[in-house]
């Protein structure tokens, strides 16, 4: 992996309008303004953090898999990275990375992949497809945007180490992140972000131990 695209931040937390702590397993959803700046980190290392985008505005249009791959021919992300939507706009910016690499294939986890992946009574464990749906179902942003489980494309697995093989298969590797690593993106448009801090137990994506995260985001500069 290249180090070549860590880059820190030069922001100060003491000037962020929002600083918050999403415990183990948890989801979390707010509003970041175009020119604002949001922070996630990795507060005791290897945790995967699955995440969505969604303009702010209107959610048909959202974070796409698929044209962020295709536009920058790379399927991870890092510092220099932009966010695509399905309408083929750039919604945020990646500005900093101390980690160096963050997943876009992995998807999140739920109680049908923990099944056929692990085992059957694996089945009622809590997933990141639990945690989004209930805040889909309950968070007033999701509520004012008309949100509902058709609203859930393909994530992004901030700090989770998915690396592809020759042969195409997708490994859950152990993770490359340590703690206090972050990673830090610009708006490039109002978006809305859910994220479900993964509650998985059965890979080491998470060190087979879920743990905090922080938030934070900066007023426009
Ligand atoms: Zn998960």
């Amino acid at each position: 992996m290249s180090t070549k695209n860590l880059v820190k931040s030069t922001l100060n937390p003491d000037l962020a309008v929002i600083n918050e702590i999403c415990a183990a397993g948890e989801p979390w959803v707010k509003e970041i303004k175009k020119g604002q700046t949001f922070r996630i980190v990795d507060l005791e290392g290897n945790q995967a953090v699955d995440t969505l985008f969604y303009n702010a505005q209107d959610a048909m249009e959202r974070y796409s898999a698929s044209d962020t791959i295709c536009r920058q021919h790379s399927l991870y992300l890092t510092t220099g990275s932009k966010l695509y939507s399905n309408f083929g706009n750039v919604m945020l910016t990646i500005t900093a990375d101390t980690c160096g690499r963050h997943d876009t294939v992995g998807g999140a986890c739920a109680a049908e992949s923990n099944t056929t992946r692990y085992a059957l009574d694996k089945y009622p464990m809590h997933s990141c497809r639990d945690n989004f749906l209930h805040a889909l179902a309950h968070d007033p942003v999701c509520e004012r945007l008309g949100m509902s489980k058709r609203d859930i494309p393909a994530n992004i697995n901030f700090f989770m180490n998915v690396p592809v093989t020759e042969e195409g298969n997708l490994e859950f590797a152990d993770g490359v992140s340590a703690p206090g690593k972050y990673v830090e993106m610009h708006a490039e448009m109002d978006v809305v972000v859910l994220i479900s801090n993964c509650p998985q137990l059965n890979n080491p994506c998470n060190a087979y131990n879920p743990t905090p995260i922080r938030l934070l985001i900066w007023p426009r500069m």
